[in-house]
């Protein structure tokens, strides 16, 4: 399997070589073609795994040859992460996959400015990359920021965004999203609520075990 044979664009093919990916990872071999498709994935992986790029790349294609002119102006894909740190790595994947391209992300969690995150979300950007409980805070309290447009969803790590505590905002945010999107949840163990949470928010989900 090669980074070549998915039918990548050349803008991403030239990103992922210049992060030094030679071939994909397992994760990113069995989640990428799937992802593509439109279908709903999940999958086991850890931190380590390439999973960040096994759905950014995906999201990123998507976005600009798949369905384009779409909903523009509109934030289409929400990735919600269980901590800062890890919400802060996947931006730095998001923004180096998506250099040559005019993809806009934006990064919310907690210890920077709601305001200015605020003004950054007014410009629509593409992509959001959250922590709940920060995006909560926007939805609650920026009226003009909703999730109304969301065509993919990722939640990464849910296995511990459950155990920190956030099922009732993974709920709400949810909810929050078009019933017609696209829905990746990565997960390193599958327990029983990380189960609930697939049935919950998944629609006949692709099951990738690497
Ligand atoms: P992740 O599991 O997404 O946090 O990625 C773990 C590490 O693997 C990161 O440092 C990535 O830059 C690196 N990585 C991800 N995919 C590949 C790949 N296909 N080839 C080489 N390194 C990779």
């Amino acid at each position: 399997e090669s980074f070549f044979s998915m039918n990548l664009s050349r803008p991403l093919l030239k990103s992922i070589a210049s992060l030094g990916f030679n071939k994909p990872t397992p994760i990113q071999a069995a989640a990428i073609p799937v992802a593509l498709l439109g279908k709903d994935v999940v999958g086991n992986a850890v931190t380590g795994s390439g999973k960040t790029a096994a759905f950014i790349v995906p999201m990123v294609e998507r976005l600009l040859y798949r369905e384009k002119g779409k909903k523009a102006a509109a934030t289409r894909c929400l990735v919600l992460v269980p901590t800062r740190e890890l919400a802060v790595q996947c931006f730095d994947v998001g923004i180096k996959l998506s250099t040559h391209t005019d993809i806009q992300l934006c990064l919310l969690v907690g210890g920077l400015s709601l305001k200015s995150q605020e003004m950054a979300l007014r410009a629509r950007p593409d992509i959001v990359i959250a922590t709940p409980g920060r995006l909560i805070d926007h939805i609650r309290n920026s009226p003009a920021f909703t999730l109304d447009a969301i065509d993919i969803l990722v939640l990464d790590e849910a296995d511990r965004m459950l155990s920190d505590g956030f099922a009732d905002e993974l709920a709400e945010i949810i909810k929050s999203c078009p019933v017609s999107r696209q829905t990746m949840l990565f997960s390193a163990t599958m327990t029983d609520s990380v189960d609930e949470l697939v049935k919950m928010s998944l629609n006949k989900p692709v099951r990738l075990f690497v």
